[in-house]
């Protein structure tokens, strides 16, 4: 027999078909309280989307390390051995909750390690810089990728003006109109930290480290052409894609790995290793493999824990740590802000985002406050206490981080070399690669004014005049084939 329907406060429900009406042809009650609540929650249903990475694709897994970078690190889930349960997001960023799946996009890459001396998220992206490097910038930059306020619809204009007048962001922008800009599938794509953070080890040493997450699957990506093809059948090609695989037992797999920068190197690097949208050379500093990543399952619920999946790069564990990246602090505040907003105060307490070691904090009612209190005596609810309520550990303590300077508004645009990294990216690719991303950039200029094209392109012949006269000849062609 199946089980009984009941309202939200348990009772049992007699009848799920008809209204309390005042006779067959008669009006509503409104004692019907069992109509109302089911109304009232429809109204409910939706939260804030997310207003980038709306759209997003996740599974749940598992982080081995096999490697061993315990001279570096205290931090237990990067123990050699160590077995961690994790949590991975996808999603696209400018598209809205709806959106395509399969849009030419920087994609999201989101994790969650659920470790034993807390939850450390990793909320990187699939390219490992990003189109700035002062997040004083970042709504501007937003607004360029969102809809235009009158017309309300995207504003390539927008964008390519931005861009223009951005020098910074062609790095971000190359690997955007290049083959990884429009991935296969979620697995078919890398994953980066993209920040600089720090690792720390016992000594009290402290070491800058970057964060990869290397596709086992290959590199796979479609053509603008596939794109709209797969877009005209379906819109959730990633959703299908991610889940499928894994209910038939096809589990992705990620090598983790990282680069190491010695502390005081810092000062030497001829770039400036906390600037975003800037990489580490491999040749200056090379990739260490550490472990793997596994997904293996899929959730019970997209919305509960997909969602209301709550990352914030603020979620770290003793042995790892922040570093000078000004787009990084800027991170650590608004994804928490972000969180309490969509989901409320008590975010961190909902099943996907609550960490699997034992939480004790002095944090106070609030609402949907369901998880009463916490802490060894009743008398426990402020500190210092005499009650034997949870006390701070100094043994976690992180060394110091090195910072200073006079506090000033500095120019980021000053002094910077944004165009040789673009470059190597540029050299390293082949013929059809290059003629791609001239074709894919020339597409995406469609519609825009030529004051603003000539503009942008006189940054990318400083990036390579093969690179310039590249997207020119694509412009010619795409006007000639009208
Ligand atoms: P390497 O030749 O050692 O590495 C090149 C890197 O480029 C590889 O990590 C490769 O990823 C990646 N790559 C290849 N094609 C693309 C693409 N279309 N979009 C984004 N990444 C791509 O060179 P360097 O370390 O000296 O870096 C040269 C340039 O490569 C950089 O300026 C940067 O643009 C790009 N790059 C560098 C990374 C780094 O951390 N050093 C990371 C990613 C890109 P894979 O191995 O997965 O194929």
């Amino acid at each position: 027999m199946s089980k009984r329907l009941t309202t939200t406060a348990g009772a049992p429900v007699a009848d799920n078909q008809n209204s309390l009406t005042a006779g067959p042809r008669g009006p509503v009650l409104l004692q019907d309280y069992q109509l109302i609540e089911k109304l009232a929650h429809q109204n409910r249903e939706r939260i804030p989307e997310r207003v980038v990475h709306a759209k997003g694709w996740g599974a749940y897994g598992t982080l081995k390390i096999t490697g061993d970078i315990s001279k570096y690190t205290r931090a237990k889930v990067l123990q050699p051995g160590a077995e961690t349960p994790m949590l991975a997001r996808f999603s696209t960023v400018a598209g809205e909750l709806g959106a395509a799946d399969h849009e030419r996009d920087v994609r999201g890459f989101a994790l969650k390690f659920y470790t034993e001396e807390g939850n450390w998220d990793m909320v990187g992206n699939n390219t490992p810089v990003f189109f700035l490097r002062d997040p004083y910038k970042f709504p501007d930059f937003i607004h360029t990728q969102k809809r235009h306020p009158k017309t309300n619809l995207r504003s390539a204009t927008a964008m390519w003006d931005y861009w223009s007048l951005s020098p910074e962001a062609l790095h971000q922008v190359t690997i955007l109109m290049s083959d990884r800009g429009l991935p296969k599938t979620p697995m078919h794509m890398n994953g980066y930290g993209s920040h600089t953070y720090s690792l720390w080890n016992d000594k009290g040493e402290r070491f800058w480290v970057k964060f990869h997450f290397k596709t086992m699957q290959g590199h796979e990506f479609y053509t603008n052409r596939e794109g709209e093809e797969i877009i005209g059948k379906t819109r959730e090609g990633y959703q299908e894609a991610l889940f499928n695989a894994i209910e038939e037992g096809n589990f992705p797999r990620w090598k983790f790995m990282v680069q190491i920068m010695p502390e005081m190197d810092a000062e030497k690097t001829p770039y400036n290793p906390f600037d975003l949208t800037k990489v580490w050379p491999h040749a200056d500093y090379p990739l260490i493999e550490v472990g793997e990543m596994v997904l293996d399952r899929n959730p019970e619920n997209y919305f509960a824990e997909i969602e209301q999946a709550a990352f914030s790069p603020s979620n770290i564990v003793p042995g790892i740590g922040f570093s000078p990246d000004k787009v990084l602090q800027a991170r650590i505040f608004s994804y928490a802000d972000a969180h309490r907003y969509r989901l409320g105060t008590h975010y961190e307490a909902l099943p996907v985002n609550a960490p699997k070691c034992p939480v004790h904090h002095y944090h106070k009612d609030g609402q949907m406050n369901f998880f009463g209190h916490r802490h060894l005596s009743d008398d426990a609810y402020y500190e210092p206490n005499s009650f034997g309520g949870p006390a701070e550990d100094p043994s976690v303590a992180e060394p110091p981080l090195r910072i200073s300077g006079d506090a000033d508004r500095y120019n980021h645009r000053e002094g910077n070399d944004d165009y040789s990294q673009p470059r190597a990216l540029h050299d390293l690719m082949d013929d059809e690669q290059r003629a791609r991303l001239y074709m894919n950039t020339a597409e995406a200029m469609q519609g825009v004014p030529e004051e603003i094209i000539e503009r942008v392109l006189v940054h990318y012949d400083r990036i390579s005049k093969a690179y310039g006269d590249g997207i020119r000849a694509a412009r010619a062609r795409l006007a000639a084939e009208g």
